[in-house]
């Protein structure tokens, strides 16, 4: 099925206005309260709940003002200045300079040949301009309320002002977040999915508790058509009651007379219909074709962040937890699968099977309940009383037993290492042939993509990492997340980085020869290069509308919140006192919700040493404040003097901020400093400080293996110093330290403060180093800057450039060997080489690539490339004609998922324009390739000279169908804008790119990605500016 044949918000609507329609035909006795406004006198009043003030709906609140009367061309003229960073002034005087009162009414002719009395009323007229002028800008807070224009600081309540609900009544809510007056308490869920017509129907059960008088109940609910609803107050009769629906906040409200009093129990009772979603939100619906050509289809579900409500109405925000009891009908030829272990099946009329799960011990944020309706088979095993299983679809079960091996391991390791048992009976890890995220991890029921669970017998250490990487990741979320979770989505760091971090910890722990770490030191840079934006933002940060929920899923939150829990774990003293403030943590919040301070004062609670630190104090200041700090090292006699200041890439001056880091700086020298005993210590929390170091000392290291979230400037002798140590020995510093300098300083040239020329002069060591993440590190950036003078076309340039990546790596580069590999490091050294051997056109690299191909060809499948050299075979083999047909007939019968995205990434990597076209437009469709796909077509494609173009002018085109497809601010579609802009480097792109989004309006044009695409092309521009004269001279 094409997902996109259709518009479905359209056919999604029909059906709802019918049956609300229909409702209210049948219940005549429904009080009209857009005709009757005093028989619906109680929502007017504020209740405790409306005390909070939103700003971003304050729009909404303020009566005369409400978010319909704003002027659709001042919102746009708003949205796109806030874009561009204009100021207010700049925008009225160049776009409304028509509209403007002082333009139309200015007699500038009448004053061209100015009698007396012209001249007199001219100037009387420019004072009482001035005047209101004046008046005007001394009244920047006015807001015209019927109540007139208020003085800053007046705190008079505004009256709240509602939005109209779908059928025309007012809406009883008008803020994005729930109130606080009802407590859900368990839910009973019972679904209908008819996976022939690719509906459902449900029953929902809410047991509720008020915990204030109230006359409202807020709750969430997203293209759900509600057929019928009951109300039953403590031990009553249950009583019908009327949905409004306000679409805007995906919120409905039970309509009933009688004020609720706190204490009271209450139980709401609500049936509907919906369409399974075609999206890959919600309770969605998807299909796959067995080798045999059977199309099978499946119902799964995806919650995170806001879609538990498209499934069932809810309180669907992460603090409103409550317990679960999930009941599914299925056909026979399917099967179920949710949090819990299936209780009972019962054999309905008709042949149909109903399955009951067991109800929830524990309580359970709407987010992570899930439900599968498949045909998947599991291998399951018991490990410490519970019952892990693998699901994959059947012929995919061979690939499940490494999976389920890790997933032993790591479950007892987590166990012991937070001294809390792994509350359920049962862990599912299920592999959907179609998911977009990478996994989630629903309490109980953990879903994946293929490539995140499934590995074939012969895959790569580097594939097995990938998988124990994820399953690690999603392992720590069943304490990170799921036993304690974050308050609101503004702390989403507080699940995504912890257990970003635990997955690093873990698998140094439990799997070592996974050489993990050089994952995350590379993962660290990348969090850094993307902090450094002036579009960043705090790790915890301030979220109020659906786009901004979404938006926290990057890689601030990820790889930011681990890269400074991995700085604090560092500079704790002792190894134990982290773990056991985080065992205090998950003890004291076990079940319920916290935010960022509960965690700081948990670790600063456990005192193990004498070294007593204050933990909240050091980390505030990394997690409520965007950016992280640039240390610059003076020397001078025994003194050395460090400087910090924010690491801001922006050419924008006026954002210079006055950020402070409590930083817990490292440096070893060179009279000691490999071993972890050679590091040092000097907390830096004022703009500067001082420390003594003997003279002797010829070198200092800041930023011990680069465990710290800072840059360091060791000025020129500083770096010299270095330099010329590591051109005499390279292994005088870790290889994390080594890395760690190539990442500072390609940084600083970015920033301009080194020149290239300097950049050069370190990587004058290079072609001594053989370990895998300084190389692989100098690899990523001096290929960025070949592939933007490619871009650019300056062939002269870049032509140079290749040669200068292959005098510093060609040696390296020639080494390689092409056979299998056991070592993770080995590989991902050998692939990030030969891989931009080849990018060169290196006559051996290209040689050696084809004969590969031909020989697995030829083979017939039992030949195999190794796994971490089959994208760099298939890369080369799909630049002829003839074996892309060959690998797209191929990628058409892979089953295995690992080697078929790299068959794809190959196909993607294709110079033949029409073949560029038609896997764009393939990986949109989704039927050939996976639309879950399409940000790794993107990114791929756009990386060629051939593509870069026409995935710019795709993304345009196609704009509201990406959108539809992948959610505003979601990671997806954050990926698809990043990677569609990030090769220009010219003023003309950045003024198409402007152009493009700032008409988006709504649909996008205020997504952060879109702030941060703007921000790199200018910083690209810039770069390029200052150096294309330095690499013109040097290169
Ligand atoms: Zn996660």
């Amino acid at each position: 099925m094409d997902p996109f044949d259709s518009n479905t918000a359209e056919r999604a609507n029909l059906p709802r206005n019918m049956i609300e329609n229909s409702m209210f035909e049948e219940e005549p006795d429904v009080v009209d309260l857009a005709k009757d406004s005093a028989a619906f006198p109680t929502f007017p009043a504020l209740d405790p709940d409306e005390v909070v003030f939103e700003p971003r709906s304050s729009r909404l609140l303020v009566r005369g003002l409400g978010e319909n009367d704003m002027d659709e061309d001042e919102e746009d003229c708003e949205s796109s200045a806030r874009l561009l960073g204009m100021s207010f002034m700049n925008r009225s005087s160049s776009n409304r300079p028509n509209s403007s009162l002082y333009t139309r009414q200015a007699p500038p002719r009448s004053c061209s040949r100015p009698s007396v009395r012209t001249m007199v009323v001219c100037v009387l007229f420019l004072v009482i301009v001035a005047s209101m002028t004046m008046v005007l800008y001394f009244l920047p807070g006015c807001t015209f309320t019927k109540a007139g224009c208020r003085k800053p600081n007046q705190t008079i309540p505004q009256e709240t002002v509602y939005p109209n609900a779908t059928n025309g009544e007012l809406f009883p809510w008008a803020q994005f977040r729930l109130p606080h007056s009802i407590r859900p308490l368990s839910y009973n869920l019972t679904l209908f999915p008819d996976l022939d017509n690719m509906t459902f129907t449900g029953r929902t059960v809410i047991n509720m508790f008020v915990l204030h008088n109230t006359k409202r109940i807020i709750l969430h609910s997203d293209n759900l058509h509600f057929t019928k609803a009951t109300l039953k107050l403590g031990d009553g009769e249950a009583s019908d009651v009327t949905i409004l629906e306000y679409e805007p906040n995906q919120q409905i409200a039970v309509k009933f007379s009688s004020e609720l009093k706190a204490g009271q129990y209450c139980v709401l009772t609500l049936d509907y219909t919906a369409n399974l979603s075609h999206t890959y939100g919600g309770f969605y619906n998807s299909s796959y074709t067995e080798k045999d050509g059977n199309k099978r289809f499946l119902a799964a579900t995806q919650f995170e962040p806001l879609s538990a409500r498209k499934a069932f109405p809810c309180f669907d925000e992460p603090a409103f937890k409550a317990t679960f009891l999930i009941t599914i009908n299925r056909k026979p030829n399917y099967m179920t699968l949710s949090n819990m272990p299936l209780a009972k099946s019962t054999l309905l009329s008709g042949g149909l099977i109903q399955d009951e799960f067991e109800k929830t011990t524990v309580n359970m944020s709407t987010y992570l309940v899930a439900f599968i309706i498949a045909n998947f088979t599991p291998i399951s095993r018991n490990v410490s009383n519970t019952q892990v299983s693998v699901y994959s679809v059947p012929e995919k079960k061979e690939h499940t037993d490494y999976a389920l091996n890790i997933t032993s391991k790591l479950l007892e390791f987590y166990n012991n290492f937070f001294e809390i048992d792994y509350p359920l009976k049962k862990l599912d890890l299920v592999a959907i042939p179609d998911f977009l995220a990478g996994a989630m991890e629903n309490w109980g029921l953990i879903t994946f993509r293929e490539t995140s669970l499934l590995v074939g017998k012969q895959s790569s250490p580097l594939e097995k990492q990938v998988v124990a990487s994820v399953i690690a990741h999603e392992l720590a979320h069943q304490w990170f997340g799921n036993l304690v979770t974050m308050s609101w989505w503004n702390d989403l760091w507080l699940n995504e980085g912890f257990a970003t971090y635990m997955q690093y910890m873990s698998l140094q722990a439990v799997l070592p020869q996974l050489d993990i770490g050089n994952l995350f030191l590379a993962m660290r840079f990348r969090a850094m290069d993307k902090d450094a934006l002036n579009s960043s933002h705090p790790v915890s940060t301030k979220v109020n509308t659906a786009e901004q929920v979404e938006e926290m899923f990057d890689s601030v939150s990820y790889e930011k919140g681990a890269s400074i829990l991995l700085m604090l774990n560092a500079s704790l003293p002792g190894d134990q006192q982290f773990r056991k403030g985080i065992i205090q943590y998950l003890k004291q919040f076990s079940g319920s919700n916290t935010d960022t301070d509960d965690l700081w004062n948990s670790l600063t609670q456990v005192e193990v040493s004498t070294q007593h630190q204050n933990v909240s104090e050091m980390m505030s200041s990394w997690t409520s404040q965007k950016g992280f700090p640039l240390v610059t090292v003076s020397r001078k006699g025994d003194q050395v003097t460090l400087t910090q200041e924010h690491f801001l890439l922006t050419s924008d001056n006026a954002t210079h901020t006055s950020s402070l880091w409590n930083i817990p700086v490292t440096y070893v020298n060179d009279s000691c400093s490999l071993a972890p005993e050679c590091r040092q210590v000097f907390n830096l929390k004022t703009k500067t400080g001082t420390f003594k170091l003997p003279e002797s000392v010829k070198w200092l290291k800041l930023n011990y293996r680069n465990t710290g979230f800072y840059i360091v400037h060791y000025g020129n002798e500083g770096w010299a110093a270095l330099q010329d140590a590591l051109s005499n020995n390279v292994s005088v510093l870790t290889h994390e330290d080594r890395a760690s300098l190539i990442h500072n300083i390609f940084a600083l040239s970015r920033l301009g403060r080194v020149s290239f020329y300097q950049v050069l002069t370190l990587l004058k060591y290079m072609p001594n180093e053989t370990e895998t993440t300084p190389v692989m590190e100098a690899l990523l950036q001096l290929n960025n800057i070949y592939r933007l003078l490619d871009k650019r076309q300056e062939n002269g340039l870049a032509a140079r450039m290749k040669n200068c990546i292959l005098d510093n790596f060609g040696s390296l580069m020639n080494n390689q060997t092409w056979g299998e590999e056991e070592s993770v490091s080995k590989q991902e050294l050998r692939a990030a080489l030969l891989e931009m051997a080849c990018t060169l056109n290196e006559p051996n690299c290209i040689q050696q690539a084809k004969a590969l191909f031909k020989q697995y060809i030829e083979s017939n499948g039992t030949s195999r490339i190794p796994g971490d050299l089959q994208r760099v075979v298939f890369t080369v083999a799909a630049q002829s004609d003839e074996d892309w047909e060959t690998l797209l007939h191929m990628y058409g019968h892979a089953t295995y998922d690992a080697e078929k995205r790299k068959m794809l990434q190959g196909l993607a990597s294709t110079q033949n324009t029409r073949q560029l076209v038609w896997i764009l437009k393939e990986g949109l469709n989704g039927e050939i390739i996976q639309t879950q796909e399409l940000p790794l077509v993107i990114n791929t494609v756009v990386k060629g000279f051939a593509g870069y173009l026409f995935v710019w002018d795709f993304v345009q085109e196609n704009w509201d169908r990406l959108i539809e497809k992948f959610p505003l601010g979601s990671y997806a579609i954050q990926s698809i804008v990043k990677s569609a802009t990030s090769q220009f480097s010219t003023q003309a792109h950045l003024d198409q790119v402007q152009g493009f989004f700032s008409g988006l309006k709504g649909r996008g044009s205020q997504m952060r990605s879109v702030q941060e695409a703007l921000e790199t092309i200018r910083l690209n521009l810039r770069w390029m500016d200052q150096n294309l004269p330095t690499l013109r001279k040097r290169l």
